[in-house]
């Protein structure tokens, strides 16, 4: 659904944000300022106000960190775009901008870790609750969990480690039938590959991280919105975008602002409050990133799915899950809203378990050990070992993470060399 005129998505990636004058730099430069200068007294006081557009204090808006938004807006087919300092802040912001204490959120149980503890631990503490669902319950199982005072449904398109695939329009009629936005986390998908919006998801957020940095240089997030949520017709549900706000002489959000309340309020409220900016300097190395991500992103997905297919095949491996194998949960699903491919992340088991698991990664040659997915360099993790150290085998099971579990995730090197080193480390740590 390409708005009229509107340019590809492989041109936004390059021309879709900084666009230099005369004179002017031809790259997106760096403000890297906190403050910005002006000559009277009574110019800084409109801004205050949100009577006038413009730049004061770099913890609410700057012109790096904005155009890079605004790229990612586009990509996405929304309307307007927050930066944050993390994934983590992006997750946290678009929850905070609509819910508050006393309130209640429903997400589905498959999601980022991180996510998943901000959900159940840290947004209860402030008096958030929320209610997680298996994403692959029928519409009515899941229409059972909202509640009068329910503010949001959340889902990851792919989610991190699962891989299960979201099914958006589904969730975007329940969201819709209980009057509240769908929110959906499309860091693994990204719009390369996959753009909620035409699917009826209201708003999305990122962890910048990932493939849309894709070099692993800069932590940050971001929030789309699509802007085509009426809160005014869910005035009651979502009064901090339908009533006076005191903190700006009783402005209100939907009137003055439109189909761009919900960003205005995340920049000028809580960012105003609770900062989570990133630094112009890292915006402009996402920036970079965002350059090449429609090069990048069908790379990483046609890596993938060569080492998916060898792990299948391979008799030393226990299980493969990667939506591109026809015999996986969600190849159906997948084949819908991702037809160009998911992501570059698969994660498998070996026969021998979870010391074979280890032995394995222990043996990798140029594929690395680290915490982080998505990036050009392949890199695997054992969330056994890392990320979820601290579970039970039982605990681990419950969080559908088997002992055995690796995660892999496939970069943009030649895909036999990727495939040569599984192999060697393959035959060393299983001795076949
Ligand atoms: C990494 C990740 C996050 C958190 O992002 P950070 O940038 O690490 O804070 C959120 N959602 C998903 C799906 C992720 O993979």
């Amino acid at each position: 659904m390409k708005k009229n005129n509107e340019l590809n998505l492989e041109t936004i990636c390059i021309q879709g944000g900084w666009k230099a004058k005369k004179g002017e730099p031809q790259v997106l430069p760096i403000y890297q300022s906190t403050t910005f200068r002006y000559e009277t007294s009574d110019q800084m006081g409109r801004l205050f106000d949100l009577e006038e557009e413009g730049y004061f204090y770099t913890r609410l808006q700057n012109p790096t960190n904005d155009t890079v938004a605004k790229k990612i807006a586009r990509l996405e087919g929304g309307v307007a775009a927050i930066l944050t300092s993390s994934g983590q802040a992006a997750s946290m912001y678009a929850i905070l901008n609509i819910a508050g204490a006393g309130d209640h959120i429903i997400s589905s149980c498959n999601i980022y870790g991180g996510t998943f503890n901000l959900f159940s631990v840290t947004l209860k503490k402030i008096g958030i609750d929320c209610t997680f669902i298996d994403p692959d319950a029928s519409e009515e199982e899941i229409q059972k969990s909202f509640k009068p005072n329910t503010k949001a449904l959340f889902g990851e398109t792919i989610s991190n480690p699962g891989l299960a695939i979201l099914d958006i329009e589904k969730f975007a009629r329940i969201a819709h039938q209980n009057g509240v936005p769908l929110i959906v986390d499309n860091t693994f998908a990204t719009p390369i590959n996959c753009r909620p919006f035409e699917w009826g998801a209201d708003i999305v957020t990122h962890s910048t991280s990932k493939y849309m940095d894709g070099h692993a240089t800069q932590v940050g997030g971001a929030i789309v919105d699509s802007g085509n949520f009426d809160w005014d017709a869910h005035a009651d549900k979502f009064p901090g975008l339908t009533s006076p706000d005191e903190s700006y002489h009783g402005l209100i959000y939907t009137k003055k602002f439109g189909p761009n309340a919900y960003i205005v309020k995340a920049t000028v409220q809580l960012m105003r409050d609770m900062g989570s900016i990133p630094s112009p300097f890292n915006c402009f190395l996402l920036n970079l990133g965002l350059e090449t991500l429609h090069l990048r992103v069908p790379r990483h997905c046609e890596n993938a799915e060569k080492v998916a297919a060898f792990l299948n095949d391979d008799p030393r491996i226990a299980w493969v899950n990667h939506s591109s194998l026809e015999d996986n949960k969600y190849h159906a699903l997948a084949q819908k809203y991702l037809p160009n491919g998911s992501c570059g992340v698969i994660a498998f088991g070996l026969k021998g378990g979870r010391d074979e698991s280890i032995r394995f990664m222990d043996n990798l040659k140029f594929i690395s050990i680290v915490t982080h997915v998505a990036d050009a360099r392949t890199c695997v993790l054992h969330p056994a070992s890392h990320t979820h150290r601290q579970l039970s085998d039982e605990q681990l099971k419950e969080a559908g993470i088997s002992p055995d579990l690796i995660r892999l995730s496939v970069g943009i090197e030649n895909v036999n060399d990727i495939i040569n080193d599984i192999k060697q480390a393959l035959e060393i740590s299983t001795g076949k």
